[in-house]
């Protein structure tokens, strides 16, 4: 399983807008391997968009 470390330093993105009150704002659910995705990290973001990748190992 592919480490989230592996991947590099986080690369936070910015929001376009304000930010949302809530933190589950922050997350959605990967539509191909139902993993949690913090949109705030765009490594998360560009590994599952990847077609066949398997859930990340969340180690950072
Ligand atoms: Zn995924």
């Amino acid at each position: 399983m592919t480490k989230l470390s592996d991947l590099g330093p986080p690369i936070v993105g910015k929001r376009h807008g304000n930010e949302p009150s809530d933190e589950r704002d922050h997350f959605h659910k990967c539509g191909a391997c139902g993993q949690m995705i913090d949109l705030r990290d765009l490594r998360q973001v560009i590994w599952h968009e990847k077609p066949g990748h398997e859930p990340l190992e969340l180690d950072a």
